[in-house]
């Protein structure tokens, strides 16, 4: 019988030292034991995607060198612990440098050209990784992600070449021809219908997987990252963050695209009409138990999750003259829809409009903007206001349980509120507020709602797996060399301190007070 795939996402931590590849490699044999053929999707190095995303700004002013020079070392670093010789990405790297050199002689580049540059990232990583498996012993077919996957032509260049969607359908010919053995393949990238290379928007990788899982119609996509699964919240802000151990495909798709980064909001979409299970596991603990999202298991109602989305722009937008005149929020819409902005949230009152600007859904360019108001301004009185947080509460009937909410809405004392919208889906109530006050009210907001929540589907909180345990043992070698110079020293962790003062900037306080005197060193202050 020939043996069904399975897709394997992993992200850029994930992806980044040989300990995490040796993990890699055991699940591909637990998956292999288990009767599956495993499709292994990968994303590039942590942190060289914004590298690349970077380097051809940099070159229209002729500043590439360094980035070039990173690029090199950040893989040269990673071949050297594969024992694996760097040749293997010399087109690429090459590739990279005529480009840049190429932009800094017109001083400008195009959508189509950041695509190609982006893509040597998840093509340089998977090349590195193929050779060492080889080295291993290990059975893979390494395949160019865009002879798998095509792209839909997009509504302009920016969407068709930088956040493009591809076709799904289950396609029994790949099947055939993928065979039976173990896949390696790159997230992110796809070639469009004239065979230029595409991206799938920044996080994309998770997207690819789950456009594979369909396309292939696996029996399961599991995303491997650096948390073990979907959390309450995010645990990096809130380390009591529970995981969320079940959730249903449409309270993930919510968590997702109200900022839970830990999966792309358009991965969803292509894994649960073809019914695939999700699994989120971390890879640096693939022991723990992670998060399944499933139609299968019905989940409770009420608050499951509160997350965050920063870089959010309101446009308040008043006239006195033009409510109730039929088309009126047809002329603003139409307006924005000319200048490319998409609208995320909207409140109405009588003589006012507010709409929210998801920065990254619209790349905000501020000439864009100004045009935008500029032209809104010929019939209301626009005020923008921002940068702003977009807090969002997520569950599933969130209207059933708002009688619930009420002592948790304190969190909101003295806390100026620019807007407040309720998905019309049920799954979500959203605050605007100041992005300063972001991390603190998601703080707050779970600390009343979701601490000490008992539904079923609430799992263990994060610090209690996080490695933070091991903190000091980690850096024992940094430790050391600090004491060398002679003791005693003080030594602060400031991600520790970071996190305690937004626990105490959590409480219903008035004010807090810090003593300098106590500790002046800059960095803590
Ligand atoms: P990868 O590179 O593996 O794709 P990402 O950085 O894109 O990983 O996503 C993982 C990160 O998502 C975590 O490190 C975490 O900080 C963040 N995150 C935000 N919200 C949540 C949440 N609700 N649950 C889990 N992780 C979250
Ligand atoms: N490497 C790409 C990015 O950083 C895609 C991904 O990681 O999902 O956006
Ligand atoms: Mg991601």
């Amino acid at each position: 019988m020939t043996p069904s795939r399975i897709v394997l996402k992993f992200g850029g931590t994930s992806v980044s030292t040989i300990e995490r590849w040796r993990t890699i490699l055991n699940l591909i044999r637990e998956r292999e034991k288990q009767g599956f053929a495993p499709v292994i999707v990968c994303s590039a190095i942590s942190g060289i995607s914004n590298l690349l995303e970077a380097l051809l700004p940099d070159a229209m002013h002729g500043r590439h060198g360094p980035a070039l020079a990173n690029l090199r070392d950040r893989h040269a670093t990673l071949a050297r612990e594969m024992d694996v010789p760097i040749d293997v990405i010399e087109a690429d790297l090459s590739e990279v440098e005529r480009i840049a050199s190429g932009v800094a002689l017109l001083g400008e580049f195009t959508p189509r050209l950041r695509a190609r540059v982006m893509a040597t990232g998840e093509l340089m990583l998977t090349r590195l990784a193929a050779a060492w498996m080889a080295q291993q012993g290990v059975d893979v077919a390494w395949h160019d992600a865009r002879d798998l996957l095509r792209s839909i032509a997009g509504p302009n260049e920016n969407r068709h070449f930088l956040s493009a969607n591809c076709t799904c359908e289950a396609d029994p010919t790949l099947v055939t021809r993928l065979g039976t053995a173990a896949v390696l393949t790159q997230g992110f990238i796809a070639r469009d219908p004239d065979g230029h290379t595409v991206l799938l928007g920044r996080g994309g990788s998770d997207t690819s997987a789950a456009y594979l899982s369909a396309v292939l119609q696996a029996v399961r996509l599991e995303i491997w990252t650096d948390v073990p699964g979907m959390f309450t919240a995010d645990p990096r802000v809130v380390p009591h963050a529970r995981l969320l151990r079940r959730l249903g495909y449409a309270e993930a798709q919510e968590l997702a695209a109200m900022g839970a980064k830990v999966l792309h909001p358009r991965c969803i979409g292509p894994a649960a009409a073809n019914g695939i299970p999700i699994w989120i596991r971390a890879t640096p603990t693939p022991q723990l138990e992670g998060t399944e999202l499933s139609d299968e298991i019905a989940t409770s109602p009420g608050v499951k999750a509160v997350a965050a989305r920063r870089g959010i722009l309101l446009l308040s937008i008043e006239t006195l003259g033009m409510w109730q005149e039929a088309g009126f929020l047809a002329r603003i819409f139409v307006t924005m829809e000319k200048h490319g902005l998409s609208v995320d949230h909207i409140a109405t009152g009588e003589s006012n409009v507010t709409v929210s600007l998801d920065a990254l859904a619209n790349a905000l360019d501020p000439r864009i903007l100004d045009a935008c108001v500029a032209e809104l301004r010929a019939f209301a009185d626009v005020k923008v206001i921002g940068p702003c947080a977009a807090v969002s509460l997520v569950g599933r009937q969130i209207r059933s349980v708002l009688h619930e909410l009420g002592p948790a809405l304190e969190a909101f004392a003295e806390l100026p509120i620019h807007m407040v919208s309720q998905a019309a889906n049920d799954l979500a109530i959203t605050f605007v507020v100041d992005e300063a006050h972001a991390d603190r009210l998601v703080l707050s907001l779970h600390q009343r709602l979701l601490d000490h929540a008992n539904t079923p589907e609430l799992g263990r909180a994060w610090h209690l797996d996080a490695p933070a345990a091991s903190r000091w043992v980690v850096h024992r070698e940094a430790l050391l060399a600090m004491a060398s110079a002679g003791t005693p020293v003080y030594v602060h962790d400031l991600e520790k301190v970071r996190r305690q003062a937004m626990r105490l900037r959590a409480l219903p306080l008035e004010r807090a007070f810090f003593a300098m005197k106590a500790c002046p060193l800059p960095e803590v202050i």
